[in-house]
């Protein structure tokens, strides 16, 4: 698999928007299927949303934010705002992209349940993912995780063996982190640059591991799927930016039909993140 090539992201966004368009027809035609009511949402907050110890911060970093040893760079991302990365040390957390584009972002998270649907699902509406996955799910089909990405997206680092980082020590949260970077890109041209502490969870120090070997923010979330349902972080409905939540498990297929339902009733597409968050210097 070491040929094996993203799919281009551009290509990906372009078709997302009439994948989900298909959808919202099939919806209506099959009742049963149909969109929560958003109102069984309201309220509804994600199960990791008050364990973390780093507070997450939107893309839009203060120059404030900066350790005097750090430097800032200017350069203009493609689409999403100018990020502050520091020349060293610890990479920015984002849990929402601040931009006025109508798109939102799909992670998927750990690997257990491996449901064959949704590839395909995924596939057929063309809708780009951003996988993080842990080292036992994800050596026991490294191919699933490719046709997950089919239509675009990347397979990034959620630690080696999920463990809480915040009890381990930098070394040791570096060889969770790093170690499983290095993993996948034995498997995919290029691993993914993004990263997501298991439980939501880190500090200073996971943020210094994971600049340490190429990851370029730790990303939060700021809405989630269970149980087939959108749930969120604030008001009642999805916002252009958000980072959305869920994860490898028995609810997966029934959860991204529900996120595109409701991308569908907001005018929303599900864009790749790497469009808005690429490697500096890469745009
Ligand atoms: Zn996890």
């Amino acid at each position: 698999m070491t040929n094996w090539r993203p799919a281009s992201r551009a290509q990906s966004a372009k078709t997302a928007l009439a994948g989900i368009g298909a959808l919202l027809v099939a919806g209506l035609l099959v009742a049963a299927c149909g969109p929560r009511s958003i109102d069984d949402t309201r309220g509804a907050q994600s199960p990791n949303q008050n364990t973390s110890t780093t507070v997450a911060e939107t893309t839009t970093l203060p120059p404030t934010t900066l350790a005097p040893t750090t430097t800032t760079t200017t350069k203009a991302w493609p689409k999403g705002p100018v990020l502050t990365i520091p020349a060293a040390g610890a990479v920015p957390v984002i849990s929402t992209i601040a931009t006025a584009d109508p798109v939102v972002f799909l992670t998927i998270d750990d690997g257990a349940v491996r449901d064959p649907r949704v590839p395909e699902l995924l596939a057929q509406f063309k809708v780009p993912a951003t996988l993080f996955v842990n080292e036992g799910p994800y050596l026991a089909d490294p191919d699933y995780f490719l046709r997950v990405i089919a239509a675009g997206g990347s397979i990034n680092s959620h630690t080696r063996s999920h463990k809480r980082l915040t009890s381990l020590s930098a070394a040791a949260q570096r060889s969770e982190i790093c170690g499983m970077r290095d993993i996948i890109g034995q498997h995919v041209f290029v691993a993914g640059h993004l990263f997501r502490a298991p439980y939501g969870l880190s500090n200073g120090a996971t943020q210094t591991a994971a600049g340490s070997c190429g990851i370029n923010a730790v990303l939060f979330w700021h809405a989630a799927l269970n149980d087939g349902r959108v749930q969120y972080q604030q008001g009642n409905q999805l916002q252009p930016g958000d980072i959305v939540l869920t994860h490898f498990r028995d609810d997966l297929y029934d959860n991204i039909r529900a996120l595109l339902w409701q991308c569908a009733i907001q005018g929303l597409t599900v864009a790749p993140i790497e469009d808005y968050l690429p490697l500096p210097g890469d745009g």
